[in-house]
């Protein structure tokens, strides 16, 4: 729950979200039973409250056909045949359930956030072509187990901090002399060629030279 929560919003919003959530349902089979507005006005300080309304009761409700819910409905089967059920429930990608995976039940599935990602492609640990999902399988297969947690910690630090998306802090960054910076020449470039754009056509003499310039001199 806390990860469909935590969908376009801060952290701070999703855990209002989610304590509202519990606050306002003793259980999660009222959860699931409960009208779609009346879940969506638990949730509403996380943003999109009928969209995630929708979901979460989608989801109790595949989960509940397994068996009864709670805290732990989830726990007791292989990291593998979790993956799978997860992975079939309505709206949940693949970042949704390593996420549950890695910070619910402590198993070494690597997340592939939009920091993550953003991150992973200019550092080259992925091609710069990947998709986000792409790029978790990637990145699931090559990191150890035991760094999956702090890896993906630190990645989405880092970007949320120095390897911002429209501006990166290249300078401060402790990883510039290992980074191939891969992708940033065009945004650079392209924000480059956007600002003498600006100037030149802020500039008399350059409308004078154009065209009708000419024409008039003529
Ligand atoms: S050097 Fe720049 S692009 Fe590379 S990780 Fe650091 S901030 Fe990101």
């Amino acid at each position: 729950m806390l990860t469909i929560l935590s969908q376009h919003t801060s952290d701070v919003n999703r855990d209002r979200a989610y304590a509202d959530l519990r606050r306002r349902f003793a259980t999660w089979d009222e959860v699931a039973d409960a009208p779609a507005p009346a879940i969506a006005s638990a949730v509403r300080r996380g943003g999109l409250g009928a969209t995630k309304a929708q979901r979460i009761k989608a989801v109790l409700r595949e989960l509940r056909r397994g068996g009864a819910l709670g805290d732990s409905t989830l726990r007791g089967s292989s990291a593998e045949e979790t993956w799978r059920r997860l992975r079939e429930l309505p709206g949940v990608g693949p970042k949704t359930a390593a996420c549950v995976l890695l910070f619910s039940l402590d198993e070494p599935y690597f997340p592939v956030d939009t920091h993550v990602h953003r991150v992973a492609k200019r550092l080259g640990l992925v091609p710069e072509r990947a998709t986000a999902a792409q790029a978790q399988e990637i990145l699931q297969a090559v990191v150890p187990p035991e760094a999956v947690y702090e890896l993906h910690m630190q990645l989405i630090r880092h970007g949320r901090a120095i390897c911002r998306a429209p501006r990166p802090l290249c300078e401060e960054c402790p990883l510039l002399d290992i980074c191939p910076r891969i992708g940033l020449s065009r945004i650079a470039g392209r924000r480059d060629a956007g600002a003498r754009l600006a100037r030149l056509a802020r500039r008399d003499p350059l409308r004078r030279t154009g065209p009708q310039a000419s024409a008039r001199r003529r």
